[in-house]
């Protein structure tokens, strides 16, 4: 059952690769150096497909990255006299400088105007290129380095092209399939899971530029040479159109898509001869079709042709006893998370007002209070989302009040959040690997080498992820993807992901609100086995019953202040908050 499934990619891949390497041999050689070209073009849009198919950053100006590549081997083998082999991998080193100049205004711009930023790059490239005609000849140009054998024809050049191409592809591959890979979804989908589990954003933000630069680069060099004379209008602001849409038409978040969708733009002016003065315009109606009919581009509309019924049960029983699995190792005990006297403002909103409250480990702490009591405010001031203006957040012994949510995701503070935030488009599973971010041990270059500790990780953290949900009763969901889970069951998947990060705390905000009276039941055995297991857990609710039957602190609050905090036998008693609140 497991071969088949697992060797048909391959096959698919195999049959895929043989074919495009025999190309030469029936082809002549005009729609060989057409194929070169859809070739290189893929080198750049590969890395092109992190940045904005899996991070979803508007970077439409990648025909400057074209352009530096273009140069930089150009330069050195006309001007240094470099081995053309040599000056294109120096392209790598030029790509990566452009690639994190590109990616430094993005770690703050948001997306239409991070798409003028890289725009701006594209022309400024070219700009250089044409004023620095001692270098670069200007608007004369240059000579492009030619290969000796055996990529010296047309054919040989080809292969040297598909042979990069493969390269790109497997780096690309590993990285998107890898840990960085679901983190740059989340970073395009719900940012705030992504730090919430501990994932250095820029810092990633900026490897995937530095590797998408590098590709844009080595493709401009490959490009000077398929073109064999550059000039800087040949890096028209046409072709970094073309890029950024065969990502869009190939749809976001995949590989093959996009990579189906440079071929079809390469070949689609050459097809239509007569469309080359309006490839421009044609490019654009592509993208309005793509975004009115299939706005999941060409990688969903084959998705949809195999993609899988939902499991008869929806929701199987959850197996908390799966739970210490998910965790791997019982939690360290860090101390007590506590709040002494903390305050915070919106304007003139007193959201918080003074607060005290302590969570120890193995116990859940009941936090209740009517809409807009600071519940969620208190709950973002203890896992890092807001500052607080007074006051102290203490970790045991240690002060955390200014430490950043990244960190304290990795002191073992989990949290889930009263909307769901999860990857819509990414499998379930996924959404839980997610979790264990911070538990991988392979870097970012590890990862886009595939060098066996990232197979390692995967292995194990695909493990603790079906552990998780198996815990919470998702197991059976594992590889549909999260869009396709109702409102109550994305709850759960929340509560998966928070356990995938082996956490020490967990924060829970709202996690019984629009579930049934079943779904409860099961929340509140997943709770007591969170308890069990030595972990603290906040549980924000609503529903003052189900708080005090699984609590074993309960704070209550009112207006940003403490209105009572006891035992739930002390608050069901207190006068107070039975006018005030529980209305009996
Ligand atoms: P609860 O979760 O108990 O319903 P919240 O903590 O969300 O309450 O909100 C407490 C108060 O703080 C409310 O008056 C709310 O409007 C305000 N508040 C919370 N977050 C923000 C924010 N980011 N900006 C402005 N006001 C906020
Ligand atoms: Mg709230």
């Amino acid at each position: 059952m497991k071969a088949p499934t697992a060797l048909r990619p391959a096959a698919t891949i195999i049959a895929g690769a043989l074919l495009l390497a025999t190309l030469p041999l029936f082809l002549n050689d005009y729609w060989v150096h057409i194929a070169t070209l859809a070739g290189t073009y893929w080198v750049l849009v590969s890395g092109l497909d992190l940045v904005v198919g899996y991070a979803g950053m508007l970077a439409v100006g990648y025909g400057g990255m074209l352009a530096v590549g273009a140069y930089t081997a150009s330069v050195l083998a006309a001007k240094a006299g470099l081995d053309p082999l040599l000056a294109l991998a120096c392209c790598t080193v030029t790509g990566v400088i452009a690639g994190i100049i590109v990616g430094i205004p993005g770690l703050r711009l948001t997306s239409f105007y991070f798409a003028m930023a890289t725009l701006g790059f594209a022309i400024i490239v070219t700009q250089v290129a044409l004023a620095w005609g001692s270098l670069t000849g200007g608007g004369i140009g240059l000579a492009a380095p030619a290969y000796a054998d055996p990529f010296a024809s047309t054919g040989g050049f080809y292969c040297l092209v598909l042979i990069i191409d493969a390269l790109a592809t497997w780096l690309v591959w590993n990285i998107a399939s890898g840990n960085p890979g679901r983190a740059l979804i989340a970073v395009r989908d719900a940012d705030v899971a992504a730090e919430a589990v501990g994932v250095p954003i820029a810092r990633l933000k900026l490897s995937v530029f530095a590797l998408s630069g590098a590709l844009g680069s080595v493709a401009g060099g490959l490009f000077a040479t398929a073109q064999s004379y550059i000039t800087p209008d040949a890096f028209t602001l046409d072709l970094s159109v073309l890029f950024f849409i065969a990502v869009l038409i190939g749809g976001r978040g995949r590989i093959v898509g996009p990579m189906i969708g440079t071929g079809l733009l390469t070949l689609l002016p050459e097809i239509a001869a007569p469309l080359v003065a309006w490839s421009a315009f044609v490019y654009a109606c592509l993208l309005l079709v793509v975004v009115l009919l299939a706005p999941g581009g060409i990688a969903e509309l084959l998705e949809r042709l195999r993609r899988a019924p939902p499991p008869i049960d929806r929701m199987a029983g959850p197996e908390p006893e799966a739970m210490s699995a998910a965790l791997v190792s019982a939690p360290r005990a860090a101390g007590q998370l506590a709040l002494a006297e903390v305050s915070r403002a919106f304007g003139g909103v007193r959201a918080l007002d003074g607060i005290s409250l302590t969570l120890a480990p193995g116990t859940v702490h009941g936090l209740i209070g009517p809409n807009g009591s600071g519940k969620t405010t208190a709950l973002n001031i203890l896992s890092g989302f807001y500052a607080v203006h007074s006051g102290r957040i203490r970790l045991g012994e240690a002060d955390i009040t200014r430490t950043s949510v990244q960190a304290r995701a990795a002191l073992g503070i989990a949290r889930t959040f009263q909307t769901p935030r999860i990857l819509g488009e990414a499998s379930v599973i996924e959404n839980v690997m997610l979790g264990a971010w911070r538990h991988a041990a392979a870097s970012f270059g590890e990862v886009a080498l595939g060098l066996p500790r990232f197979y390692r990780d995967e292995r194990a953290l695909r493990a603790q992820a079906m552990a998780a949900l198996a815990t919470v009763g998702l197991a059976a969901w594992a590889n549909a993807r999260a869009d396709r889970l109702q409102h109550s069951e994305q709850r759960f998947l929340e509560i998966a992901r928070a356990l995938a990060m082996r956490p020490g705390f967990v924060l829970l905000d709202e996690p019984a609100a629009g579930l049934s009276a079943a779904e409860i039941e099961n929340l509140g055995a997943i709770i007591a086995e969170m308890r069990r297991l030595g972990l603290g857990v906040l549980l924000v609710e609503h529903h003052a019953d189900f708080v005090f039957r699984i609590s074993d602190q309960v704070t209550v609050l009112a207006t940003g202040r403490v209105l009572a905090a006891g035992t739930p036998a002390e608050i069901r008693a207190h006068r107070e908050v039975v006018h005030a609140y529980l209305g009996a």
